[in-house]
């Protein structure tokens, strides 16, 4: 077998949706004119109620990122003592609890969905729990019904990070109709970005009142101040970005999607590779393509393949790779042993994502898989 050829450029797991320059100029030319840059100027506002309708949420608030976004959320939910999480996530998902000084308690995830496995949740709860912190990584969405049924047992709050799950739908609902907050993120390397930025999307009024008040350091008016907020607002810059991304959204859906099903053609049955399938209830975000990789089937490790690709100028990437469990910060937590999450340990030894942009062709991703399949022995 002749060995494939490396691209001649790099070609890294994603990159940026950019809409014309001309429409975000023409953008920011209606900016200059107000003299408006932030505090809820048009572009926001327009933004704001755009996405609310595209994501079909109940209420949503623009943030300058997903991060400050969850840490907000924790707030306005009054969130303390013990949340349960996954440790198989972005950073972020464990900080945003350690910085509203809540210990996380990590569970153990689900062998197929790889989200926190909400059987085993019911274990780690104590007095001191007040909510679950759950995932839909990769845009997978979590067993919502399961995870709302514990929580109402035990009156626990629920928060979703959703920053994977831009646009996904269980039976045409919105993602974040499940749970008391879910927070999206329009980070450069998502799906629809802001550069940097983010949402929280709620089913209360009340709730995204309390979080309008907490993103704007709790200010209520010239004289009154009336809770610790925080500086959490998406400028005009940022929503003017968005705004003209939103106008390719659709197209960017589509080709991903083409080069998802490319991917499942090329490496469908071949042995030691899967990938999760979405069920047909489900509308899929096309943020991620992960492979897991069974080393014994593939005769190679994830690790293998991931420096083998770089020789092709692929660079795929561990992700999520280490388990948050395992962080220097986390490890030392009873929950954080490798005993307590087996799921995870192997999980976490397997996944590798693939290169999805809508700029890459299907030829290209039938390059990849022939690279792919290359590696196995
Ligand atoms: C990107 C991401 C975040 C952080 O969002 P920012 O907007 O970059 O702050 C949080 N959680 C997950 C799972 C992410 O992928």
């Amino acid at each position: 077998m002749t060995s494939p050829q490396p691209f001649d450029k790099p070609i890294y797991i994603t990159r940026p949706l950019l809409p014309e320059l001309p429409e975000f100029v023409a953008k920011l030319e209606e900016i200059w004119k107000s003299g408006w840059l932030s505090n809820g100027g048009k572009m926001h506002q327009q933004l704001e109620a755009a996405l609310q309708e595209q994501l079909k949420a109940n209420h949503l608030s623009l943030f300058n990122n997903g991060t400050i976004a969850l840490i907000t959320a924790c707030q306005a939910l009054h969130l303390s003592g013990e949340v349960i999480t996954t440790p198989f996530t972005f950073p972020a998902t464990p900080h945003v609890l350690a910085w509203n000084d809540i210990t996380p308690v990590f569970c153990d995830i689900d062998p197929v969905t790889m989200n926190l496995d909400a059987a085993k949740i019911e274990s780690l709860i104590t007095s001191k729990t007040t909510g679950i912190l759950a995932v839909h990584v990769y845009g997978t969405p979590c067993d919502v019904a399961a995870i709302q049924d514990v929580a109402d047992r035990y009156g626990l709050k629920v928060i979703y990070d959703a920053a994977h799950a831009f646009g996904v739908e269980i039976d045409g609902k919105g993602i974040s109709g499940f749970g008391d907050a879910s927070m999206f993120s329009f980070h450069a390397t998502k799906l629809f970005h802001t550069a940097e930025g983010g949402a929280l999307a709620v089913n209360e009024a009340n709730l995204k009142h309390r979080i309008d008040f907490l993103k704007n350091f709790g200010i209520k008016n010239e004289e009154e101040v009336v809770m610790p907020g925080i500086n959490g607002k998406m400028n005009e810059i940022q929503a003017a970005l968005g705004l003209a991304n939103l106008n390719y959204i659709e197209r960017e859906r589509e080709k991903r999607k083409l080069l998802v099903e490319t991917y499942h053609a090329c490496l469908d049955g071949m042995p030691g590779i899967s990938f999760h399938k979405l069920s047909n209830n489900i509308r899929n975000s096309y943020q991620y393509f992960v492979i897991r990789i069974d080393e014994g089937r593939f005769g190679r490790s994830r690790d293998f393949v991931h420096e083998k690709l770089k020789e092709f100028n692929v660079f795929s990437r561990k992700y999520f790779y280490p388990l948050c469990s395992n962080y220097s910060c986390y490890r030392q937590l009873p929950s954080a042993q490798a005993s307590n999450l087996p799921v995870a340990t192997q999980v976490v030894k397997e996944c590798l994502a693939m290169p999805l942009y809508g700029e890459l062709s299907t030829q290209d991703v039938g390059r990849i898989a022939e690279m792919l399949k290359s590696c196995a022995r």
